[in-house]
């Protein structure tokens, strides 16, 4: 039975939305204006090509956008845009959810066919069908040394099951459209879609080719986020630092494109430094042992959690992802701010 109106209009993924739009495709989107515009404008809005946002306030209009609005990304044929795409989305299901009560995860979860329990407190699910799931190797807080685990039974709090749901959701996402970009053909896309697409497709790949490349630059410290700043600080002083502060430093040095032996010197003066041992695990970190998996930079939300986050304020209030706060502090730097990359510097000693 498909869900209700209100729950349709912020999950339009869920369970029989689809029979709401059946027929609907590029061929035909310009028979329905509405659905082309609010397509359209989440697409730039979710892609931050335009600070317009258009919220439907009817079922079969949100569900009719959120569809077409996924083959419009598809249809632009570029995997960078479908990626951005995917993730600005799943970032919105986890806010949203967020201001639902988790009765509505299990339907939201079954959706994306991560069949779940909730107990009022918990959400739960079989071992089995937590090693199906695909996608989450990078989130680290979704790995099993971070789960309770009870007699072949994975248990999840509200938050770490939310994230859960937007890492499959994102994964699903990414999935379905580059399934859509392979299928199809700009001969049966109409022309005015087809024209709202290059448009998008033109003005991502404008903004995106201007945005800096922050591998390709020499690491600038003075601009690394505060945390990175203060717990390297620390690791020079010679403080033992928390594991999880060592996992954010080490990520985080890998991801700007740092070689191994440079973020090694970051972590020799450590006390317990056994170089032996820290080439081991950082060479684990970086990919380069083992299954081959390179470990992601763990966002602020979780560093907040975990209590390895040292800022609140300017850039960090708000800030989801340290790698982020690098990037725009470059850019800011670039723009000749004499303030990028200073936020909570006074609490650095
Ligand atoms: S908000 Fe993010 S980038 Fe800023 S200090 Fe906290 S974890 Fe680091």
């Amino acid at each position: 039975m498909p869900a209700g109106s209100e729950a349709l209009k912020k999950y339009p993924f869920l369970r029989g939305a689809e029979e709401l739009v059946e027929g609907l495709s590029l061929t035909n989107l310009s028979d329905f204006p509405r659905v082309l515009e609010l397509a359209e404008k989440k697409v730039r809005y979710m892609l931050g090509l335009s600070r317009e946002r258009d919220d439907p306030t009817d079922k079969r209009d949100a569900v009719a956008a959120f569809s077409a609005s996924l083959a419009m990304a598809s249809a632009t044929g570029s995997r960078r845009l479908i990626r951005s795409y995917a993730s600005a989305l799943s970032r919105e299901l986890e806010k949203e959810l967020s201001t639902d009560a988790p009765d509505i995860y299990k339907e939201v979860a079954a959706s994306l066919g991560v069949p779940v329990e909730f107990d009022g407190k918990e959400f739960r699910m079989s071992l089995l069908d937590y090693l199906s799931l695909k996608g989450i190797d990078n989130e680290p807080d979704l790995l099993l040394p971070q789960l309770k685990v009870e007699r072949g039974v994975v248990y999840f709090q509200v938050n770490v099951f939310r994230r859960l749901i937007s890492t499959v959701f994102r994964r699903t996402l990414v999935e379905k459209m580059e399934s859509q970009m392979r299928e199809l053909s700009a001969a049966t896309i109409d022309p005015k879609v087809k024209d709202a697409i290059a448009s998008i497709s033109a003005e991502f790949s404008k903004r995106r080719g201007e945005e800096v490349d922050v591998s390709s630059l020499s690491p600038i410290e003075s601009l690394f986020p505060p945390c990175v700043k203060f717990w390297t600080s620390e690791m020079n002083k010679g403080i033992n630092i928390p594991h999880q502060a060592r996992f954010l430093v080490a990520t985080f040095l890998l991801s700007i494109d740092m070689s191994v032996d440079d973020v090694l010197k970051y972590f020799s003066h450590t006390p317990d430094y056994d170089e032996r041992i820290a080439r081991y695990q950082i060479e684990d970190l970086a990919g380069q042992r083992g299954s081959g998996k390179k470990y992601s930079v763990p966002r602020c939300e979780t560093l907040r959690t975990s209590g390895v986050c040292t800022c609140r304020q300017g850039l960090c209030q708000h800030m989801t992802h340290p790698l982020l706060y690098y990037k725009i502090s470059i850019q800011k730097r670039l723009n000749g701010d004499p303030n990028a990359g200073r936020d909570c510097a006074g609490s650095l000693s």
